[in-house]
């Protein structure tokens, strides 16, 4: 018998029909004799209409009373999903995360979890109840609502586990697991078994959407195994682990991610002196605006180009930053370019294998597609390409690294 935290989205729980679908599918799991704690998000489109609810009294609500909108699209679910489960002859119980006491600090509409008091849940685990958990809220020290950001029960669903310590926390969605890529790009993209912590949060900072970016930090802070599953299909998703050991027969890469969402900057022939780069990246930052990859060239004639990336929709606002820049500090001239992507191959078998970059290098070469950017870090390869070849590079590499299914590496 385990104890397991399972978290079914929006889509999941996006009709009335699906939820009882969802309960059916809890019904069966406590059957098996495990307790259940389920987190629920709102649901799908739900939170959206609320937002759109209150930008229709406010262009900029105020934080605090958005949360207390925000949060009754998961209060709805978990009544719902309470008394289907109750209609099913399963004892359960719904609680909002005040109930629980899901104890976060005061950043409205972004808010962490600080503490959570496990004293209820655990009561009714004891008493036979399968207890319903309002995902993506909490409330802080004060008795305010908070809510955690978007997509956040996904870390709701994480950091009870890691209170309960439970010994699984299932994320249920409408993908059957973690893929190799986006399966919508590459045809023979396929489900990986297991993926480390890291290679996880690697991938969806860059880009992979399948799970929370601070649901997975936290995972992996906790060390709290996570699986991610299909929600009306059977079988076993994928498996996020620390452990390293046991993913070493996969192949040197286990996932590409890509993005659109940046664009290129580029101020040449600025004076090459100390502190150029402060210079021209601090108006940046303070202007509120995250810079990704950077490069510097090698400076002849004692100037040099300095280029970096920026999401899209700061595209515009950093360009004006470093025009002003370039004056004061008589650059030649800024030029920019949205029409970039990123493409990132990513593994902790990198760490163990030499030419791994060379080797993603070859296969854009063959392609002939240009690089414009390089960065890496431990168990990443990011390069900056046009945008119009990005599929191609995608596949290419998919291909290269032997990640197609069917190829000799996976099977
Ligand atoms: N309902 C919230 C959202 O749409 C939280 C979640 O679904 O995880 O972002
Ligand atoms: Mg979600």
């Amino acid at each position: 018998m385990a104890l397991i935290v399972q978290k079914f989205g929006g889509t999941s729980v996006g009709t009335v029909e699906r939820i009882q679908q969802v309960a059916e599918k809890v019904k069966k799991f406590r059957a098996e004799g495990h307790d259940i704690v389920v987190v629920v998000s709102a649901m799908s489109g739900e939170t959206n209409r609320l937002v759109a609810l209150a930008k229709q009294i406010s262009d900029q609500p105020v934080p605090r009373e958005l949360d207390v909108i925000l949060s009754t699209g998961e209060q709805v679910t978990i009544g719902l999903l309470a008394m289907a489960l109750i209609e099913r002859g399963v004892p359960a119980v719904s609680y909002t995360g005040n109930q629980v006491r899901i104890l976060t600090d005061g950043a409205h509409t972004k808010a962490r979890i600080l503490q959570i008091d496990d004293q209820r849940i655990r009561a009714d685990l004891t008493a036979g109840r399968v207890v319903v958990v309002a995902g993506f809220q909490g409330v802080d020290a004060h008795g305010n609502i908070t809510t955690l950001g978007r997509g956040g029960s996904d870390t709701t669903g994480v950091a009870l586990a890691a209170a309960l310590k439970a010994d699984e926390c299932q994320i249920y969605t409408d993908v059957d697991g973690v893929y190799t890529t986006d399966p919508r790009v590459v045809a023979q993209a396929r489900r990986l078994e297991k993926i480390t912590f890291e290679e996880m949060l690697e991938m969806a900072s860059l880009g992979s959407k399948v799970l929370q970016i601070r649901a997975v930090e936290f995972a992996g802070k906790y060390n709290v195994p996570l699986r991610v599953l299909h929600s009306f299909q059977e079988g076993p998703g994928t498996l996020i682990t620390i452990d390293e050991e046991e993913t070493m027969e996969q192949p040197i890469i286990s996932g590409i991610a890509f993005n659109r969402d940046e664009a290129k900057l580029t101020i040449r022939g600025v004076p090459d002196n100390p502190g150029v780069a402060f210079k021209i990246l601090g108006p940046v930052s303070g202007a509120n605006i995250e810079v990704d990859m950077i490069v510097q060239n090698v400076s002849h004639d004692n100037t040099t180009d300095f280029t970096f990336t920026v999401h899209r929709n700061e595209y515009l606002n950093a360009q004006q930053v470093l025009e002003a820049t370039a004056r004061e500090i008589g650059a030649r001239e800024v030029i920019g370019d949205t029409k970039i992507a990123k493409v990132s191959i990513v593994g902790v078998g990198m760490r163990s294998h030499a030419g791994v970059a060379s080797r993603m290098f070859e296969a854009l070469a063959k392609e002939s597609i240009n690089i414009q950017m390089i960065s890496t870090s431990e168990i990443k390869v990011s390069v900056v390409i046009e945008e119009k070849y990005l599929e191609l590079a995608v596949r290419a590499l998919h291909t290269a690294f032997e990640l197609d299914a069917g190829s000799s590496h996976n099977e």
